[in-house]
């Protein structure tokens, strides 16, 4: 799967415009959940910068949306240690991937309403180590630039002679050791992890 347009709100929903969980019961020959508007091979993803650790009876997270609305997210059927955020890089500052997230509405209109997973899918939320609106800027410029196939090295641009790519994202490709000490020191250092991440998660074929 290629990286996503991180630009498009279809595929990046804010948590206003993520599809609500039917909760009225349906007549009984159709099944409880409305499947009907989605088609199955289309896929979205909740991005959340993570707030705070809100965990009280399960694992509760408070984050940010790419449009700076908060919003919960409740991991159901978890006891309060049933997820491990520190392990799974969902701590505070880091951006959590929720796919196909649904909107449970609220009962009180003076609410927001949340969005639960099921425990099925706990695994399914993901860590990127950065803030959200960086997420979303290297998201964008990593599927433009596998578009465009990435020629010369990212440091001087020259692109004669071999490059040498970096090993820990494997994206970056540099002419020799004084463009890679010195993009790492300008930026990449930082970078680096939350390119790694994108690409874990969307991985390309290729
Ligand atoms: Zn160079
Ligand atoms: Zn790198």
């Amino acid at each position: 799967m290629a990286v996503p347009d991180f630009a498009d709100t279809a595929a990046f929903p804010t948590f206003a415009g993520l599809p609500e969980i039917v909760t009225t019961p349906s007549p009984p020959q159709e099944h409880t959940t409305s499947d009907s508007s989605n088609n199955q091979d289309e896929d979205w993803f909740l991005l959340g910068q993570i707030k705070d650790n809100m965990t009280i009876t399960q694992p509760t997270l408070v984050l940010f949306d790419r449009a700076g609305s908060p919003f919960a997210l409740m991991f159901d059927g978890l006891g309060p240690g049933g997820v491990d955020f520190r392990a799974r890089g969902l701590r505070k500052g880091s951006t959590a991937v929720v796919p196909r997230a649904r909107r449970t509405p609220p009962k009180d209109e003076s609410k927001r309403g949340f969005v639960a997973v099921a425990p099925e899918d706990a695994g399914s939320v993901r860590a990127v180590p950065g803030p959200l609106p960086r997420v979303i800027e290297l998201g964008k410029w990593l599927r433009e630039r596998r578009a465009a196939g990435a020629v010369g090295c990212d440091g001087c641009w020259r692109e004669d002679g071999e490059m040498k790519k970096c090993t820990a994202c494997g994206e970056l490709q540099y002419c020799g050791k004084e463009c890679q000490a010195k993009a790492w020191n300008d930026s990449h250092k930082i970078d680096c992890k939350i390119i790694k991440a994108i690409d874990a998660i969307w991985k390309h074929d290729d």
